[in-house]
């Protein structure tokens, strides 16, 4: 089964999608399952994994909705509120759904670089083994020392750091960026998705040699088994078609052997998040 681990829904609200500046103006709509099957379909993913976007409870339950009604949505990646002293109930609320995967929080967007290590939020991560879910680690480059810091503390919760930590594609520098991926990647516990690198490059002039480095980085660090790609769908399209994006990747997998295509293709994801195949058409 092939997976896009990493992509999103919406529908547009500017207040609540501010992040969407000027640049990003053709994300100023809705985008729902309609719109992605058939990007799957015709790129040969049977499911994917729907990430939170907006930080709400409501939008976590609308995601399940979506996934209740589009079986090809194996698992929705929620925010729930981790700081804070009911997170355990929050949690219980869902707990029943079996949809709901893994929980993530736009730690990018704090303004605390260090806010992985806020007692309150390990408080919340402590939690999450005991409901089985699995964390999304949402950060830039320059977080990713902290990052070590943080996963340290939970050998036995599964993480997965989301677009390799926004390398800088554009400027092409490798370094400390190198680093603080490998010293992530220490930790058995932690895969890693290949997924919203051409966001990271030159929008307009990018190609696939700027962003092979990084991939060997990851190849490299993560080895095969921990690797999943993911399209960052509908964010990616500001940078190329959703066939282009996922062909990079699968275009660098082409040199290596069957088995280690099939991994990251979606035997690593459905592992992680021990994601069910949607049920066969009758
Ligand atoms: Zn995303």
């Amino acid at each position: 089964m092939h997976i896009d681990a990493h992509q999103h829904f919406w529908v547009y609200d500017p207040g609540e999608y501010d992040w969407i500046d000027d640049s990003m103006a053709s994300l100023r709509r809705g985008f729902l399952p309609a719109g992605l099957k058939p990007e799957l379909e015709q790129g040969g993913f049977q499911g994917c994994v729907a990430a939170q976007a907006r930080q709400t409870i409501e939008e976590t339950r609308w995601l399940l909705e979506l996934a209740a009604s589009s079986p090809f949505i194996l698992g929705v990646v929620g925010w729930v509120d981790l700081q804070s002293s009911q997170v355990r109930s929050q949690l219980q609320a869902f707990a029943a759904n079996p949809k709901l995967v893994g929980i993530r929080h736009v730690v990018q967007g704090e303004p605390d670089d260090r806010f992985l290590l806020r007692p309150e939020f390990l408080r919340g991560i402590s939690v999450l083994e005991e409901f089985d879910l699995a964390y999304d680690i949402l950060i830039y480059a320059k977080h990713l020392p902290v990052a070590a810091e943080f996963v340290r503390q939970f050998p036995r919760q599964r993480f997965v750091l989301d677009h390799l930590a926004k390398p800088p594609i554009k400027s092409g520098a490798m370094h400390p960026w190198t680093d603080g991926i490998r010293e992530l990647a220490v930790f058995p516990n932690v895969f890693c998705k290949l997924s919203g690198l051409v966001t990271e490059a030159d929008w307009h002039h990018w190609k696939a040699e700027d962003i092979t480095p990084y991939l060997d980085v990851a190849f490299e660090s993560f080895g095969p088994q921990r690797l999943m790609i993911g399209s960052d769908w509908p964010v990616c399209t500001v940078a190329a078609s959703y066939a282009r994006v996922m062909g990079v990747v699968k275009e660098y997998l082409g040199r290596h052997p069957v088995q280690v295509r099939e991994a990251v293709l979606g035997e690593n994801a459905q592992r992680f998040w021990k994601l069910k195949p949607p049920p066969a058409r009758g």
